[in-house]
C-alpha cells in the first residue's frame, strides 16, 4: 500500500513538472482528443475518459510489464471506455498526444470501425513494422493485437497530420529505442 502511495505522489510529481499540474494535463489532453475526434474520426466516436495511472498498473502480478506504457480499456458493466497513460508517456508533452491518439484508433477498431472500411495501406508500412520488430516473434505478437484495419487508420492518421508514423505505432517504445 505504502508502495503505491508513493507511485501516486511520484505521478503527481511528475505530472506539476512536465504539465504545470494534474488538472492542467488533463484540460490538454481532453481537449486534444475532442479535436481528434472532430478532425480525424469525423466527431464519431464516443466518448472515451482519459485517466493517468502509475507505472505498476502495467505490471502482471509476477512483475513482469505488460504495455508500453499506455492502454486502452474497453468499455464495461464497472466503467467507461478508458484510455490508460503512464508516467512515461505523461513525460513527454510531445509523445502523451501521439500515445493518445493511437489508443483513440483501438477505440474507434472496437466501437465504430465497420467490416466496409477500406483497409488498405502502403506496403512501406509492413516494412516499417519488420524493420522495428528485429524479433519476428515480438513483431507476431505485435500484429496479433494491431489488425489492418488499425494500421490503415494509423496510416492515413500519420499522412494527415504529419505525424511521424513509428512513433505513432509504437510510441513509446520505438523512442527508447
Ligand atoms: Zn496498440
Amino acid at each position: 500500500m505504502e508502495q503505491q502511495d508513493e507511485e501516486i505522489k511520484e505521478l503527481t510529481r511528475l505530472l506539476n513538472l512536465v504539465w504545470g499540474s494534474e488538472e492542467l494535463a488533463y484540460e490538454r489532453l481532453n481537449r486534444l482528443r475532442d479535436s481528434y475526434n472532430c478532425d480525424l474520426f469525423n466527431a464519431m466516436l464516443s466518448l472515451v475518459q482519459v485517466a493517468f495511472v502509475p507505472e505498476s498498473f502495467f505490471t502482471d502480478l509476477l512483475g513482469n510489464r505488460t504495455s508500453a506504457g499506455s492502454r486502452y480499456e474497453p468499455a464495461s458493466t464497472y466503467m467507461e471506455a478508458t484510455i490508460c497513460l503512464g508516467p512515461r508517456v505523461l513525460e513527454s508533452t510531445e509523445l502523451a498526444p501521439i500515445v493518445l491518439l493511437h489508443e483513440m484508433i483501438h477505440h474507434w477498431e472496437l466501437t465504430l470501425a465497420q467490416d466496409l472500411y477500406l483497409f488498405e495501406y502502403p506496403s512501406t508500412v509492413d516494412v516499417l513494422i519488420d524493420r522495428i520488430f528485429s524479433d519476428p516473434i515480438r513483431a507476431r505478437k505485435w500484429r496479433a493485437t494491431h489488425s489492418k484495419r488499425f494500421l490503415a487508420k494509423a496510416h492515413e492518421i500519420s499522412t494527415k497530420r504529419e505525424i511521424d508514423l513509428a512513433t505513432l505505432l509504437y510510441g513509446h517504445m520505438h523512442l527508447r529505442r
